[in-house]
C-alpha cells in the first residue's frame, strides 16, 4: 500500500532520516525498533505528513504522494495514527471523540458516525463509557478510545507511535491485547514499539532503525534470533 523511496529529512544541518526505503503491504503488520533518537517518529510523521520529507518519494498504491499534484487531504484520510500522549479531545466525550473526525472529514452524518463509533468502541471494549469525558478514564482506557477513534475512520492504514509508552505497567497489557487482535484481523499497521515481546509475536517484519538509517530488516525470527548486524545484537542486548 505505502512504498516509501529514498526518503531524507533534515532539521536544518540536522539529518534525522537517511535514504529510507521502506514499504508495506496490505494486511502486513510492521514493528519499527531502535534506539531513542533513531527517528522512528519523524519517519512516521512524515508518512502521515504531520512532518514535510526533505526529499524522497513516498508512493501510495503505486502514486508519488509528494509530487505536489496530488490531494494530500484524501492521501491523509487513509492513515489513522495513535500517539504515545493520546491526543484525546479532553472537552469532549468519549462518543464525540470518535464522532467528530467522520463528520468533519468524512462528511458523514452524525447518526451514522454514530453508529460506526459505536461499532468500534465495541472492538476495544469501551462501549459502556460513551458518555465519560477524557479525563476520568485510566491511560489505557484513554488509548483504547483513541483506537477507536482512529479505526471510526476506516483508515487503509494505521500508525501507531508507542501507544503503550505512556502507559502504567497494568495497563500495557489490555491495549497490547486489543492491537494483537487488530493485528490478526488483517489490519494493516505500523508500529513504533519498544514492546519486544509483543512486536516478535504479532509482526510480520521487523524494522530497526539506527541513527536515522534503516540498519535492517527482516523477520521477527530474523531479527530476533540471527540478527546480522553488530548495532541490531547491541541494541536487542540492551533491551531484552
Ligand atoms: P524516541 O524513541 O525517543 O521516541 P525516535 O526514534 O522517535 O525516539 P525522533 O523523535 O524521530 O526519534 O527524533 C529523531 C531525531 O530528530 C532526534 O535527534 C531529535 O532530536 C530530532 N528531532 C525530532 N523532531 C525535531 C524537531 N521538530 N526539530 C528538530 N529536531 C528534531
Ligand atoms: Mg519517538
Amino acid at each position: 500500500i505505502i512504498d516509501i523511496q529514498h526518503l531524507n529529512k533534515s532539521y536544518g544541518t540536522h539529518e534525522v532520516l537517511r535514504d529510507i526505503n521502506f514499504s508495506v503491504n496490505k494486511g502486513e503488520v510492521v514493528s519499527i525498533i531502535g534506539s531513542s533518537g533513531s527517528g522512528k517518529s519523524t519517519l512516521l510523521r512524515c508518512i502521515n505528513l504531520l512532518e514535510k520529507a526533505s526529499g524522497g518519494q513516498i508512493l501510495y498504491h503505486g502514486e508519488n504522494i509528494l509530487d505536489g499534484q496530488h490531494d494530500v487531504a484524501a492521501y491523509r484520510k487513509h492513515l489513522g495514527m495513535v500517539f504515545q500522549q493520546f491526543n484525546l479531545f479532553n472537552n469532549h466525550n468519549v462518543l464525540n471523540n470518535c464522532v467528530v473526525g467522520q463528520v468533519k472529514v468524512l462528511k458523514r452524518s452524525k447518526a451514522e458516525a454514530e453508529k460506526v463509533a459505536m461499532n468500534y468502541l465495541k472492538v476495544v471494549g469501551m462501549d459502556r463509557y460513551i458518555n465519560a469525558k477524557p479525563k476520568q478514564l485510566s491511560g489505557g482506557q484513554k488509548q483504547r478510545v483513541a483506537i477507536a477513534r482512529a479505526l471510526s475512520m476506516e483508515p487503509d492504514v494505521m500508525l501507531f507511535d508507542e501507544p503503550t509508552s505512556a502507559l502504567d505497567p497494568e495497563m500495557v497489557g489490555e491495549v497490547l491485547k486489543i492491537m494483537k487482535d487488530l493485528a490478526h484481523s488483517g489490519l494493516t499497521m505500523i508500529i513504533v514499539t519498544h514492546e519486544m515481546e509483543f512486536a516478535k509475536e504479532v509482526s510480520d517484519r521487523i524494522v530497526f532503525m539506527d541513527k536515522g538509517v534503516i540498519a535492517e530488516e527482516g523477520s521477527p525470527d530474523q531479527i530476533f534470533n540471527n540478527p546480522t548486524q553488530d548495532r541490531t545484537r547491541e541494541f536487542l542486548k540492551r533491551t531484552l
